[in-house]
């Protein structure tokens, strides 16, 4: 993906076939709402994290996922991925 090491942090907006990557991830048993424990997370964009923290993989990035229940308290939260874990190689 063109541009995706060029900053400390750098949004990347993800196509639906990396979504459907994140979702098969999150299927995996990776992904729940932290509050409510819903698996019907909606997926965002992600957040290139991998120079800007050095516990991190290089490749690390955290994919934000939204709650969709209403009465959940926490409606954003994230699953931190690595590169070839949903994006295009
Ligand atoms: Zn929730």
């Amino acid at each position: 993906m063109d541009g995706a090491r060029t900053g400390l942090s750098e949004i990347v907006p993800l196509g639906d076939e990396q979504r459907e990557r994140v979702r098969a991830r999150l299927r995996a048993g990776h992904g729940a709402c932290p509050a409510c424990g819903s698996e019907d997370l909606g997926i965002g964009d992600a957040l290139f994290l991998g120079f800007a923290f050095l516990s991190e993989p290089a490749d690390a990035y955290m994919v934000g996922l939204t709650c969709p229940n209403p009465s959940c308290p926490v409606t954003y939260t994230g699953i931190r991925l690595r590169a070839s874990e949903f994006l295009d190689q």
